[in-house]
């Protein structure tokens, strides 16, 4: 049985991906440690078999190398990260000037360049220190415009462009998928039904919050987007089914915030009905609790709700926390949290 756990451990991690570790200091974040090494936190996960965001200090991971892949579903989600990016000629940015609320990693993930990167062509030697207005410089070797793509892999050259001299970066892969389904947004409850209202705050409006973001989001990387609602109305069960129904391609998300008499529940939960639901349902609640990080995971849910069972192609339902639960309900309030939400499910949609 040793000899067998062994043998799969080495099939699954090759030992040159732990040639490298890295042990935890106090206040690093998973985010950190992966942009510091040139890997992804999903890789750096998938290297050491963890699924939260929660890292102590001291402990020790695994460095994965930049360019493989560890498991089917992360060599997966790489592929999908390199199909969005994209060599393009418009003119590189040399320097960026630090606005309100920036951060290193942030400023780093926007230029494809590593936080130790700009640190040393700066000569900064403190990454607290940087301030509003202060003018970086960047060498963005290998520049790429998708603030969300952190592989700091090759950038990949579209396969159906045979130039590369476009000003704007082409999503030929990602765009072949993104045709590939009409995404139906269903903000839920509105109009006279408000769903939940919890410490002053309706779900009605929290769900189009977050639907909106996604729906933007989503028309910005080329989907067909249709919202079963786009403003505060009343919209019948039946009717947002049959929305979805009119879309032979369609994978229809609805949205929702949760609600408990019992005020300590929290966390994020998704619900689907059938098989090809249960997947989109797996890649959605990993996004949206990958994003939020700290509350709790309640996992996918086989659930017969009517707008699941009614609809005809894949169909998820998302609790996006819990309205009931006083810090989750502070929390929720923050456009953080709705935007993560937001960007959880679209990158779902992208990885399905
Ligand atoms: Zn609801």
């Amino acid at each position: 049985m040793r000899f067998l756990c062994f043998l799969l451990l080495t099939l699954c991690f090759p030992i040159s991906l732990w040639a490298k570790s890295h042990t935890v200091k106090k206040g690093e974040t998973l985010w950190r440690i992966a942009t510091n090494h040139n890997t992804t936190v999903d890789k750096l996960k998938a290297a050491n078999g963890i699924t939260s965001n929660n890292i102590r200090q001291g402990q020790i991971l695994h460095l994965p190398t930049s360019r493989s892949s560890v498991s089917p579903s992360i060599s997966r989600a790489s592929a999908s990260s390199r199909s969005a990016p994209l060599r393009t000629t418009a003119k590189k940015p040399t320097h960026h000037k630090v606005r309100a609320g920036e951060y290193l990693n942030s400023i780093a993930r926007r230029y494809g360049m590593t936080v130790t990167s700009i640190l040393k062509l700066n000569r900064i030697s403190n990454p607290n220190n940087i301030q509003v207005g202060q003018v970086l410089a960047l060498s963005a070797p290998s520049y790429q415009t998708q603030p969300h793509i952190t592989t700091p892999s090759k950038p990949a050259i579209s396969r159906s462009s045979s130039t590369i001299t476009k000003s704007k970066p082409t999503y030929s892969r990602s765009s072949s998928r993104s045709k590939r389904y009409t995404i139906v947004i269903d903000p839920g409850h509105g109009g006279k039904d408000t769903g939940a209202v919890k410490y002053g705050l309706r779900e009605s409006d929290l769900n189009l919050s977050v639907a909106l973001k996604l729906a933007s989001k989503l028309k910005a990387h080329g989907y067909r987007v249709v919202m079963t609602r786009t403003s505060d109305r009343y919209l019948s069960l039946a009717s947002r089914a049959h929305i979805a129904n009119k879309y032979s391609n369609s994978l229809f998300v609805s949205i929702h915030f949760n609600s408990a008499t019992d005020r300590s529940a929290k966390g994020i939960e998704t619900f689907y009905c059938s098989n090809r639901g249960k997947r989109l349902a797996q890649l959605v609640q990993y996004g949206i609790k990958r994003r939020i990080g700290s509350t709790r995971d309640r996992k996918v849910k086989y659930r017969r709700f009517s707008v699941l069972r009614n609809t005809n192609n894949p169909a998820i339902l998302a609790e996006c926390g819990f309205m009931s639960n006083y810090s989750e309900n502070k929390r929720m309030r923050s456009t953080w949290w709705k935007e993560q939400c937001a960007e959880g499910i679209f990158e779902a949609i992208r990885k399905y």
